[in-house]
Parts: structure tokens; sequence; C-alpha cells
């Protein structure tokens, strides 16, 4: 039982309350401060992830009674799975959910895609140095938010200030759970020349990024694609059918961003380029996209967070008349599909399975049979028990 684990504040990440846990209780390994927290013995694995802890349903678990603290809730305001997951389908949302609660062979950050992603994150904690001292005077100590986490978010929403980092380098192996103090916030504020620039584009970031972190949203699968076409459509940068305008886009797109505005925010845009990221993010619907750049995108398009998530009809690509051939979902659209049917009849059969959606169904044991058999439950075979007997 784990009878004096602090309180959290608001936006504090879990990984902050176990550091000032360990300090108030002078633990002074890591090992002793997870054996409180998870019960657990060396040879268990935890996720250790600043962002992203696991096995915290064990962890509210050990909680007494009282403590009025759910899993729920530590997931969604306390680690960074609300940013991360916000543009994704309800099914991949579910599962990130579940394997942070439950705990996973895979590290999260690999199931949210952010080391193959070209947005990196910060290397340090990163603080704002006004929130500190504000902390220290109300609360006597001071703890480590989300928010300043967030890749491409600069200044601090309440004191317009820039975020520093830290000394607490998160990509240290071997990482321990340390407090936000003098020891590790120690940089002064600094002028900020090109506050005049970045700041107005910082603002609606920030306060898109907050939005997404307070709203519990998911996407059904295609929709946002789809989504981005009909905007562009609407602002002439398609054709009737629905094909990109990619010159013209693309110039729109840099032209409304300064250039080391998109430096900074890790997206610079080249015109000339084959593999200009915009490029890619448009077209391709089953890869990863960072939220970073769909939320570059959504500003870019003037669209406001809560009206893309009110998922309305979506018109996307318009079909030409006489190209039936052409496969109107990719291998992977389909895929998606599929799971999301899965996820809706959790105990059906292969057999009910298939007269809910035959078309699917036959497409992807044909295309995609060694995917279709790994995730797709087997008819139940009833043996006669009188064989057995
Ligand atoms: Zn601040």
């Amino acid at each position: 039982m784990l009878n004096n684990f602090p309180t959290l504040y608001p936006d504090e990440l879990f990984y902050s309350a176990i550091a000032r846990y360990k300090q108030a209780n002078a633990i002074d390994s890591k090992l002793g401060v997870e054996r409180d927290i998870y019960g657990i013995e060396r040879h268990h694995k935890v996720g250790k992830s600043v962002y992203f802890p696991q096995r915290l349903g064990t962890f509210i678990d050990r909680l007494p009674f009282y403590a009025k603290l759910s899993v729920d809730e530590l997931i969604w305001g306390h680690t960074m799975f609300p940013f991360y997951t916000a543009f994704m389908t309800d099914v991949k949302t579910n599962t990130i959910f579940d394997a942070i609660k439950s705990g996973n062979q895979m590290s999260i950050e690999n199931m949210v895609g952010i080391p193959m992603s070209k947005i990196k994150t910060p290397k340090f904690l990163r603080y704002c140095p006004c929130c500190y001292e504000e902390d220290l005077n109300k609360l006597g100590e001071s703890y480590w938010r989300r928010l300043p986490q967030v890749p491409g978010v600069l200044y601090c929403p309440t004191h317009k200030v820039l975020y520093k980092n830290s000394a607490v380098d998160i990509t240290t192996a071997n990482l321990d759970y340390v407090c936000a103090d003098s020891d590790v916030c120690n940089e002064a504020l600094t002028n900020d020349e090109n506050a005049a620039t970045y700041k107005a584009l910082d603002k609606i970031y920030v306060r898109n990024v907050q939005w997404l972190m307070q709203n519990r949203i998911s996407l059904p699968p295609n929709y946002i694609s789809s989504f981005y076409i009909d905007r562009l459509r609407e602002m002439e940068l398609t054709s009737y059918v629905g094909n990109i305008k990619m010159t013209e886009f693309l110039e729109a797109f840099q032209g409304h961003y300064p250039t080391n505005y998109l430096e900074l925010m890790q997206s610079a845009v080249s015109i000339d380029e084959r593999n200009s990221w915009p490029k890619l993010f448009i077209r391709n619907t089953a890869k990863n996209r960072s939220a970073l750049r769909h939320l570059l995108m959504l500003q870019f398009l003037k669209v406001q967070l809560a009206k893309l998530f009110e998922i309305e009809p979506v018109i996307g690509k318009r079909q030409r008349k006489k190209s039936n051939r052409v496969p109107i979902y990719s291998s992977e659209e389909r895929k998606e599909q599929w799971l999301m049917l899965l996820a809706e009849h959790p105990n059906a059969n292969r057999k009910e399975l298939s007269k809910i959606n035959n078309g699917l169904f036959a497409w992807l044991r044909i295309h995609e049979r060694e995917w279709f058999d790994k995730v797709t439950p087997k008819n139940i075979k009833t043996r006669n028990l009188k064989w057995n007997l």
C-alpha cells in the first residue's frame, strides 16, 4: 500500500510526482522508489519513460481507497498521451491507453511513432523560469509540467517568456527521478529578439496544444485526409476531383509562415524538393503523422480545432467516371477499417464478421492473408465430447 503519494498538481507529469515522492520520503535508490510505486522487484520490466510510464493500473491499485485518483485521470491528465494520440483513431488510441495502463513489451514512444518521426522531442525537461518562481512562493516547491515538453511549444502562455531547458537530460538511459529544483532549473531569463515574429504564431499553436490536451478526442479512419482535401479545395488549391495543385499549395504554405519559424518547428519547407514534407503529409494516409505538423497544417488552413473534431461529413477525393478499376482504398486503409470492425464486434467469429462486411473480409483474405489471420479471431470448433471420453 502506498500511503503518502503526493497529490498531483495541474498538468504535472507523473514522473514529476514520483520524483517528489522519492525526495519527500528520502528514498535514495531508483529501484526503491519503483518498488514502492509498482510493487515490483528488479527483474520486472517497468516502462521508465518520462512521457509515457507504463503499468499505471498497478500503481493506482496500490493507492489507498480514499485516494481519489483514477487511472483514466492519470493517463489523460499527467502523461503525454492526449497530445500524441490526438490525431489517431479510436482503435489505436485505446490500444495505447491499455498499454500504458497494463504494461507492454514495446515502449509507448515506439507505438506513437516518436523514434521514426522527423520531429525530435526535447532532450531536456523544460520549464518556465517565472512559473518556477511562482511555484516556490505559492507551493514551496516546483514541478515538471507537460506543456513545455510538447515539441514546438516556445513560450509560457501565462508569462509570455521563453521556456528554458533544465539540466535534466531525459535521453540518458539510466535517468533518475529528479525534482524541478534549483539544482536543475537555473537558467536566467533572456532577452528574446524574435518575440515579435514568433509570439503570435506560438500563441495559436499553444492554444491548440492545450485544447488537444483537454479534450478527449479521436478521429474516424481516413477522415482527416479527406478533411484536408476539402479545405484545400475551398482554397482552390486542388482540382475538382481533389488532386492537389502541389506547387501552389507549397508556395501558399511557405508564404504563411516565416522561414525561421518553420525551422524552429523542425518543419522547413522547400518547394523544389521532391519530398517536401507537406507534400508527403497531405498524400500519405497510412503513415504516422506528427501532431505538431497536423497543427501547422490546420493553422495554415485556418481551421478551428473544435470544428475539425465535430466530424462532419467529408468528401475528399472525388472519383472520376470510368475509373472504377482503381482501388478506392489503400491496403493500410482497409486494414484500419477491419481493426475498427473487430473492435466494434469483439465477440464475433469469422463467419459473423464476413457477414458484417463481406467485401472487406474477402479483399483482406486475398491480399493480406498473413496479416488478416494474425488479427482476426479463429472460428472456435466445438468438439464432439463423446470422442474425448
Ligand atoms: Zn510561466
